[in-house]
C-alpha cells in the first residue's frame, strides 16, 4: 500500500516571492536561519521515524553544503526548488531552464542529481506549462508544482499523481493534499490549511486518502517551524500565508508525521500502479 509523502522546501524565512524589497541582491544582508530551523525539521522528522524528500533552493544548497550532506546521510532525498527561488512564469521559459540548471549544479552530490523539482509558489500552472517540457528536458522524472485550488493553481488540476505528456518525455505530476471545505477547496495538505487545521483533521483525510488509494502529499517549511521567527512587512496575502498560526505549529505537525506512514517522494511513487511508477 502506497504510503504518503512528506516534503520540505528548504528556503530561507525571507525567500518570498514578487517582493522586491526581499529580492536576491538583499539576501546576503539578512539573517540566515535555514540551517538552524532545517535542522529542527530534521529531527522532528527522524524522531517520528519517517523520511522526506527536501526541495532545497539552490542558493541556500551553495551557502550551506553541508546541510545538504546532512540530508542525504539521514537518508532523506534531495529535490531541487530552484536557484534563485523565482516564479516559473515570472521568469519564462529561457530564464526557467537556466535557474533550472543552476540548481541541479548546487544540488549534485556524490549521491547524484535532483530528480525531482518543486517551483516556487506552485509557480507551474495554465500559464507555465511549457516548464513541465523544460524539466523533462533536463532530467528531472516527478514534478510537484501544481497545487489542485484557485489561487495559485486550478480546482479543475488532478488531485492524484498522474503523467502528464511532453515533446521531451512523461513526467510525474504530484499534487498536494487538499480538502473541500464550505464549497471551495483548501490547501490542506500546506501553508495555513495545514497550519489552521488540528492533526486529527489532518490524519482523518490522510486516512480517506488510504482508502481512496491515493498517498497524501504534504508540504512544509524550515521556517514555520522558526521558535523565534523573524517578521518583516508583507502584503496582506502574503502576510497570511507567511505568519498565520506559526505559533505551536511545530508541536501539531510532529503529531502528525507520527500519526501516519511517511516516506520519500521518490519511494512513495514507485509503490504506485503503473504508468505513475515508472518515471523514477
Ligand atoms: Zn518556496
Amino acid at each position: 500500500m502506497a504510503c504518503n509523502a512528506l516534503t520540505v522546501d528548504v528556503e530561507e524565512w525571507f525567500h518570498v516571492c514578487g517582493v522586491p524589497a526581499l529580492g536576491p541582491p538583499r539576501w546576503v544582508e539578512l539573517e540566515s536561519r535555514v540551517e538552524l530551523t532545517t535542522r529542527l525539521l530534521l529531527d522532528l522528522v527522524d524522531r517520528a521515524g519517517a523520511r522526506a524528500t527536501f526541495f532545497v533552493v539552490g542558493w541556500v544548497a551553495e551557502r550551506v553544503p553541508r546541510l545538504v550532506e546532512d540530508i542525504v546521510s539521514a537518508g532523506h532525498q534531495i529535490g531541487s526548488h530552484g536557484y534563485l527561488h523565482e516564479r516559473a512564469y515570472d521568469l519564462g521559459p529561457e530564464r526557467f531552464r537556466e535557474d533550472v540548471r543552476r540548481s541541479v549544479a548546487a544540488l549534485t552530490t556524490p549521491a547524484g542529481r535532483p530528480r525531482c523539482f518543486r517551483a516556487p509558489e506552485w509557480s507551474i500552472n495554465d500559464r507555465s506549462l511549457w516548464a513541465l517540457d523544460a524539466l523533462a528536458a533536463e532530467g528531472f522524472a516527478i514534478d510537484a508544482s501544481m497545487a489542485p485550488v484557485r489561487i495559485v493553481g486550478s480546482v479543475d488540476y488532478p488531485r492524484t499523481p498522474h503523467v502528464r505528456a511532453t515533446a521531451s518525455g512523461p513526467v510525474l505530476e504530484v499534487p498536494p493534499l487538499v480538502a473541500d471545505r464550505f464549497g471551495q477547496v483548501m490547501p490542506l495538505g500546506w501553508g495555513w490549511g495545514l497550519r489552521m487545521s488540528s492533526p486529527r483533521t489532518v490524519l482523518a483525510a490522510i486516512e480517506r486518502a488510504k482508502q481512496a488509494g491515493t498517498p497524501a502529499v504534504l508540504t512544509v517549511h524550515p521556517w514555520e517551524i522558526d521558535p523565534d521567527p523573524p517578521r518583516v512587512s508583507l502584503p496582506p496575502r502574503l502576510r497570511f500565508a507567511h505568519y498565520f498560526r506559526l505559533d505551536g505549529f511545530a508541536d501539531r505537525l510532529s503529531a502528525i508525521v507520527r500519526g501516519a506512514a511517511f516516506d520519500r517522494l521518490d519511494s512513495v511513487v514507485a509503490s504506485l500502479p503503473p504508468p505513475c511508477s515508472s518515471p523514477v
